[in-house]
């Protein structure tokens, strides 16, 4: 069967750029006398990639890839769109693990930014300041190659994502958040400077200080004001260990209650949180937490209840604090309410721990089930209505339905970490849910999947649940509007301001909406 799955993905493909071959034509001819001319690509293999992304359900065919070798090379490309009569669009591809096509460019250049990875000639675009704390970082790095460099200094990143295979720049282009959030706030939040070519062209460095308008804009932007090419992000003392803890609720009041106690409390550095449904394994890709014995205690109590909560916690600690730190677990554990002898620990290296994700993807892409369509629907609910999400969402739609098999993440962020002069859009509520519902389907049925995200969508609306969609996927105007709610004015003149010809990222379907 991988055989065969890994046969009609790439047959598909081949289908897909078959038909929509790309044309030079597209682009002014003036382009073959620009310095670049020789770094972009035409041919399938470029075109392919460029035109795919992780999500595997939308596929939008550029005209050239650009391989730079330099950041001029970049400067160049978008100066000479903005002297043409009809500019072309340009879209900074990170890693391409986009769910909709965010870093597609229908007929314009994509930027493939890991190219730039080769090509430093001192070191490997990640400088770490020891006496600063904090790294000097290339937009196209990958925060795995982020978290090996910082390590070698005894220092990390304090805020990371589930997942380390996607670039500094992918990320910070949204916001990039794990259970570490709460306390540090998102990626965005733990930047001091960027590097950016704007929409104009125009090499810029800002932060706080120096062009805010720019900082602000960029980050959490979405590809749209301009393409980061370097990010300063703050470090601290990196941790040896975690003890990692997961507990198990069958009550969403008591367990949501729960989350909400821990984030109040010191001393905890991560906290997440995930469902387990009756007709699914307990063990999913993304975590193969519990031992075949627990498992079997688990399916039992699933058949009693249907749904069942996982509340994930992590303390770190080194040499110094190994000594106390299973008293501290304890203590954290102390008034918590899940069910009396289900709650599992495991002891964990700090780089295995954040690279927890990576042993799924291994094994998902042994069996040809990583490149299939993923239509995931990642939400931010305000926790006054959590309970009513779960009542709506949960259990009425996705456990009576039976469709998805994904992991179903579920827990708490703080407003107070984020800031709002930012782009990116959380809902107004000092605590809210990050939901993420990370359905794989199949060539066959990722549409079945895409139908129960909207019913999601138009359960929040009928029932007045004033969610914000993360990772934002809409198809016209008025719903992009209505996403940034009273940020849209300023999102749109900051536009005007660093990319008045609305080049950069059309795969958001803002500006250049159809
Ligand atoms: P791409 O998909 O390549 O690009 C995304 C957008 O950013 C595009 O609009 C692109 O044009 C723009 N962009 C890319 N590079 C730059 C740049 N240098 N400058 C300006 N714009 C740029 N997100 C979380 O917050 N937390 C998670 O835990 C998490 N886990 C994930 C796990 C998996 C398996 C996957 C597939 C995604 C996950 N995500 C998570 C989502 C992820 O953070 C975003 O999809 C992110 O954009 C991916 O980074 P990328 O490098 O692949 O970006």
């Amino acid at each position: 069967p991988a055989h065969f799955i890994v046969f009609f993905v790439v047959s598909r493909l081949m289908s897909i750029i078959g038909n929509l071959r790309p044309s030079k034509n597209s682009l002014p001819c003036e382009i073959d006398s620009l310095g670049v001319h020789a770094k972009l690509r035409y041919d399938l293999d470029a075109i392919g990639l460029a035109s795919t992304d992780y999500g595997n359900i939308v596929h939008e065919i550029p005209s050239a890839v650009l391989y730079p070798t330099s950041i001029d090379d970049i400067i160049e490309l978008i100066k000479f769109s903005n002297e043409c009569p009809l500019p072309f669009n340009v879209a900074a591809r990170g890693h391409g693990h986009s769910v909709r096509g965010q870093a597609m460019a229908h007929d314009g250049v994509v930027v493939n930014m890991l190219s730039l990875k080769k090509h430093y000639k001192n070191g490997n675009g990640i400088r770490v300041s020891t006496s600063g704390n904090y790294a000097d970082v290339g937009g196209e790095q990958l925060w795995i190659d982020v978290l090996n460099a910082t390590l070698e200094h005894g220092l990390a990143p304090l805020s990371w994502t589930d997942y380390l295979y996607l670039t500094v720049g992918g990320t910070l282009s949204n916001a990039g958040f794990s259970g570490q959030t709460f306390l540090y706030g998102p990626q965005i939040s733990n930047v001091l400077e960027l590097d950016v070519i704007t929409g104009k062209g125009d090499f810029m460095t800002c932060s706080k200080d120096q062009n805010s308008e720019l900082f602000y804009a960029v980050l959490g932007g979405l590809g749209l004001f301009g393409i980061i090419t370097r990010a300063r992000i703050v470090l601290a003392k990196a941790p040896k260990r975690v003890k990692w803890v997961r507990m198990i609720y069958s009550d969403f009041s008591i367990f949501t209650r729960d989350q909400e106690h821990l984030i109040s409390t010191k001393g905890l550095e991560y906290l997440e949180g995930s469902l387990l449904m009756d007709y699914t394994p307990a063990n999913n890709w993304r975590s193969s937490f519990f031992s075949p014995s627990n498992e079997s205690q688990i399916i039992s109590l699933l058949k009693k209840h249907g749904i069942l909560y996982c509340l994930d916690m992590v303390k770190y600690y080194d040499d110094e604090t190994a000594n106390s730190v299973d008293k501290d677990v304890q203590m954290l554990q102390e008034g918590l309410n899940f069910i009396p002898g289900f709650t599992f620990m495991r002891d964990e290296t700090y780089v295995d721990f954040l690279n927890r994700v990576r042993c799924g993807e291994i094994t998902l892409k042994s069996k040809g089930l990583w490149d299939v369509p993923n239509p995931w629907l990642n939400l931010l609910v305000p926790k006054s209505r959590i309970l009513d999400f779960n009542a709506g969402v949960f259990v009425d739609i996705i456990h009576r339905q039976k469709k998805t098999t994904g992991p179903l993440l579920v827990f708490p962020l703080t407003k107070i970490v984020w800031d709002d002069k930012m782009s990116a859009v959380v809902p107004d509520e000092d605590i809210f849910y990050s939901v993420g519902l990370l359905h794989s389907g199949s060539f066959n049925d990722w549409q079945d999947l895409d139908n129960q995200n909207n019913e999601i969508l138009e359960f929040c609306d009928r029932a007045g649940i004033k969610m914000k969609q993360y990772l934002p996927h809409y198809k016209s105007k008025e719903e992009w509007i209505k996403h940034f709610g009273p940020k849209w004015n300023t999102f749109q003149e900051r536009k005007a301001q660093f990319d008045p010809r609305m080049i950069l990222s059309p795969g958001q379907n803002i500006f250049n909406y159809v």
